[in-house]
């Protein structure tokens, strides 16, 4: 067994949970900052639940639980790194691009990279919504219903554990670029942050919802699994419909019939447009 470079590892796991730290408190403090306390006289303009607030204890909670779920998530990927670069784990990571087929390679497997994580996470997601992990793991997440940007990666660590060790698998079996590895995990973070906000807000990229999509999520409880495609949802079912009812003890993803107009119409009510 060769012998441990403790300087490059202190740099990889220090580096790792630094910049996921940075980016979190970051991008979370900015939108907190922007919504929350500049413009608190103005809630209809801007929040999604306006009469809807995180106790006192439960915003401390969020920031609590965030952090350190950062600090052990960035911790994790440092000795991931310094495993990789050390030359002790060898998944078929590359790091130069040779030519105009070397470019190609590389921007086509980083929009499959991030396909693939997307669907893994739907899936992972949507088993955590099952009726033994959603009381034993993924509640503690759901008990934020009004969501600030800290709640982001608010769960519990072993929920945070499985979702990133499943994502990852890719990395095993087919070749990417770090640098694209590297993109996707802080497109992940920024972008969970900002779905988590609470605030009105979309984005000018085409594929990724407006931040309703998630919020509904913590309002309606099991349904829009999705992360950032809502593909698996339409594809699968669990896109939130008209005239269904959801809320924490109707599992599936599905919702039920709204009884109030059971007999009406036989098919499935048409999906929430976002
Ligand atoms: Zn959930
Ligand atoms: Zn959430």
């Amino acid at each position: 067994m060769r012998d441990v470079d403790w300087d490059l590892l202190a740099a990889c796991v220090g580096g790792a949970s630094f910049v996921g730290l940075a980016v979190y408190h970051a991008v979370a403090g900015y939108l907190h900052y922007r919504y929350y306390v500049r413009r608190r006289d103005a809630l209809e303009s801007w929040k999604l639940q306006p009469e809807r607030f995180l106790t006192p204890e439960l915003h401390r909670l969020a920031i609590r639980s965030g952090t350190r779920n950062m600090a052990l998530s960035g911790v994790l990927t440092g000795v991931l790194v310094y495993a990789i670069v050390s030359g002790s784990f060898d998944p078929p990571i590359y790091t130069e691009i040779a030519g105009a087929s070397g470019w190609a390679y590389t921007i086509g497997s980083t929009v499959l990279l991030f396909v693939l994580m997307d669907y893994i996470a739907y899936w992972v997601h949507r088993a955590l919504h099952t009726r033994l992990l959603f009381r034993r793991l993924h509640r503690f997440h759901h008990r934020f219903v009004a969501t600030t940007p800290y709640v982001a990666i608010a769960l519990h660590p072993v929920e945070l554990l499985a979702l990133q060790a499943a994502t990852l698998t890719p990395l095993l079996v087919i070749p990417f670029h770090a640098a694209s590895v590297a993109a996707i995990l802080l497109y992940i973070l920024v972008y969970n942050v900002v779905d988590h906000s609470g605030v009105r807000l979309t984005s000018a990229l085409p594929w990724q919802p407006p931040s309703r999509f998630h919020d509904d999520h913590h309002a309606w409880v099991h349904v829009n699994f999705g992360q950032h495609l809502m593909i698996w949802d339409r594809l699968h079912g669990t896109l939130r419909r008209h005239g269904r009812r959801y809320g924490p003890e109707v599992f599936g993803g599905r919702g039920e019939r709204d009884r109030s107009d059971a007999g009406e119409g036989r098919g499935l009510e048409p999906f929430i447009r976002y």
